[in-house]
C-alpha cells in the first residue's frame, strides 16, 4: 500500500469506527463483551512493539547527533537550546492539563437532571445514568440505596435529599482524592527520590527490556549510542545496522496501524457502553488542551526567545518562516518540510548557511517541542480518564519521557502518536489509552508539526547569534553526521 492511500485507509477507517463504536456503545452495551478483544489484540500489539521501538528510536537519535566528542561549542549550545525549549513546552502543557483537567469528570454529575428523573418516576438505571464518571460500583451503590427507599414508599422530598447526600459524599471523595493526588501528604526526600529514579535507571538492559523498565532503556540506548559514535567507521555501520532495524519496526508499526480501525472500533465500544458517548467530550477538552498548548508556545514563547536573542521581531520571524509553516501544517512532517525551513531561514532571515546545515537536520530530528508537549498533555489526559493518580514524581517522569519520547519520534505524519506508547509504558499507564487518541490525532499531529518546525527556525535564529564567534572549523570536519 502506497503511503498517500495507506494514510487514506488511516484517517478514513478510524472516522467510520469512531461512528460506529459509539453507536453501537451507545445503543447496545450489551456487545461490549463480543467486540473488546478487538481493541485487546490492537494494545497487545502496541506492548509487543513499545521496548524495541525505544531502544531502536533512541540509537537512531544518537546517530543524528554524530560523534559525541565532537559536538563541539555548537553542538553543546545547540543541545542545550532544544532541551531546554522543549521542556518550556513540556512544562506548558502540563500546567494546562492539571488546570483543564479534560479526562476529569466531575462525581456529582447532574443533580437537576437527575432529581428530575426522580421526580418523573424514571427507571432507577436512568437516573442514576445521568451521572457521569461514577464507577459501576458506584452506580449499583446508588441504585441500591435509591431502590431501598422506594421499597420502603419513603416520600419523594427524602429520596431526592438522600440522592444529593450520596452524591455529595462521592464529590467530595473525589475532591479530596484530586487533592491528595496533587499534594502528596508525605513528599519524598530529594535523596530518596533520586535514590529511587538510579535503582530504576540503572538496570541490566536485558532485563529493562523484558520488564518494560523504558527509564532504563533509555539511560542504556544513549551510552550505548553514544559510544558507537565514537568509535568510527565501524561504529557507523553499527548504527545504520541500527537504522535499518529501526525502519523495519517502523513496518511492523505500520502493519499495527493497518488494524488500528478494528482496534479503535472495539475500545470504543467497550468506552462508550462504560461511559456514555460523553467521552467525546473529553476528547474535544483535550483537543483544545492541547491546541492552546501549541499556540502559547508557537505565539509567545518561541517568538520571544527569538525577539530576546537576536530582535527579530514576531512579524518578521512568521514572515520569514511562512512558507515552511504552511507545508508542515498541510504534511505533518517535519522532515518532508526540511528543504523549505532551510530556504526560508537562509534566504528570509540571514542565517548563515553553516549553521542552518547543521541545526535544522538535527532539529527535524530530534527537536519537537510540539510533539514533547503533545505527549506529556496526552499522557496525563490518559491518566485522568482512567482515574490514575499521578503523584510529582509521577509528572516528572511524563515530562522526561516525553521530551525523549519526541526526540526518539521521527519528523513524519503520527510519529509521535506511537513512541507515546513509551511515555505511558514508564508510568504504567494503559496502552489503549492511544486508540482513543488516534480519533482527534491528525488535526492535532498538524499544529504540532508547525509547531516543531517554528521550534527549529528559532532554534537556527538562535544558533546563528550564539555561534557566531565558534563557526571557524565547526562544520568542515563534521562530515560523519549522518542525517535521517
Ligand atoms: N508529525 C510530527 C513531525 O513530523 C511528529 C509527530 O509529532 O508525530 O514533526
Amino acid at each position: 500500500m502506497s503511503d498517500a492511500v495507506n494514510a487514506r485507509y488511516l484517517t478514513s477507517g478510524i472516522v467510520i469506527a469512531l461512528i460506529f463504536g459509539t453507536l453501537v456503545g451507545w445503543l447496545t452495551p450489551g456487545a461490549a463483551p463480543y467486540v473488546s478483544w478487538l481493541g485487546q489484540i490492537f494494545k497487545l500489539s502496541l506492548a509487543m512493539i513499545v521496548m524495541p521501538l525505544v531502544l531502536t528510536s533512541i540509537l537512531d537519535g544518537m546517530n543524528s547527533v554524530g560523534d559525541v566528542r565532537r559536538l563541539g561549542k555548537i553542538g553543546g549550545k545547540t543541545l542545550v537550546y532544544y532541551i531546554g525549549t522543549t521542556l518550556i513546552a513540556v512544562t506548558i502543557g502540563l500546567s494546562l492539563v492539571s488546570q483543564i483537567q479534560p479526562g476529569v469528570r466531575e462525581a456529582k454529575g447532574d443533580h437537576k437532571t437527575a432529581v428530575s428523573a426522580l421526580e418523573a418516576n424514571a427507571p432507577l438505571d436512568e437516573t442514576v445514568n445521568r451521572f457521569q464518571g461514577l464507577s459501576a460500583a458506584e452506580r449499583t451503590g446508588l441504585t441500591d440505596v435509591l431502590r431501598r427507599l422506594q421499597e420502603q414508599s419513603t416520600p419523594l422530598p427524602q429520596q431526592k435529599d438522600a440522592l444529593l447526600r450520596w452524591l455529595g459524599a462521592l464529590d467530595m471523595r473525589a475532591r479530596a482524592e484530586r487533592a491528595e493526588s496533587t499534594q502528596p501528604v508525605d513528599p519524598p526526600s530529594a535523596g530518596t527520590f533520586l535514590r529511587k529514579q538510579l535503582d530504576k535507571a540503572l538496570v541490566n538492559p536485558f532485563q529493562a527490556l523484558a520488564s518494560n523498565n523504558v527509564l532504563a532503556v533509555i539511560v542504556f540506548a544513549i551510552l550505548l549510542g553514544g559510544a558507537l559514535t565514537t568509535l568510527g567507521r565501524q561504529g557507523r555501520e553499527a548504527l545504520a545496522l541500527n537504522r535499518t532495524i529501526n525502519q523495519a519496526i517502523g513496518k511492523i508499526v505500520g502493519l499495527i496501524m493497518l488494524f488500528a480501525p478494528f482496534g479503535v472500533f472495539g475500545l470504543l465500544v467497550d468506552v462508550v457502553a462504560a461511559t456514555g458517548p460523553e467521552v467525546f467530550q473529553d476528547l474535544g477538552k483535550y483537543a483544545v488542551c492541547v491546541v492552546l498548548g501549541l499556540a502559547l508556545h508557537v505565539g509567545v514563547v518561541l517568538p520571544g526567545i527569538a525577539w530576546v536573542v537576536t530582535g527579530v521581531s514576531p512579524l518578521r520571524l512568521f514572515g520569514g518562516l511562512g512558507e515552511a509553516l504552511s507545508i508542515a501544517f498541510s504534511t505533518s512532517s517535519s522532515n518532508a518540510t526540511l528543504p523549505v525551513t532551510m530556504k526560508c531561514v537562509e534566504e528570509n532571515l540571514g542565517v548563515d548557511k553553516r549553521v542552518s546545515g547543521f541545526v535544522l537536520p538535527l532539529g527535524a530530528t530530534v527537536n519537537m517541542d510540539g510533539t514533547a508537549l503533545y505527549e506529556a498533555v496526552a499522557a496525563v489526559f490518559i491518566a485522568q480518564l482512567y482515574g490514575v493518580a499521578l503523584d510529582l514524581p509521577g509528572q516528572l517522569m511524563v515530562a522526561v519521557t516525553a521530551v525523549l519520547a519526541a526526540v526518539g519520534a521521527a519528523g513524519i505524519p503520527a510519529a509521535g502518536t506511537v513512541t507515546m506508547a513509551m511515555v505511558l509504558a514508564a508510568v504504567g499507564l494503559p496502552l489503549e489509552g492511544i486508540g482513543l487518541l488516534l480519533a482527534v490525532d491528525r488535526p492535532l499531529d498538524m499544529c504540532r508539526t508547525a509547531t516543531n518546525v517554528t521550534g527549529d527556525g528559532v532554534g537556527a535564529l538562535v544558533l546563528n547569534r550564539w555561534a557566531k564567534a565558534d563557526l571557524h572549523g565547526e562544520f568542515d570536519d563534521d562530515a560523519d553526521t549522518v542525517v535521517k
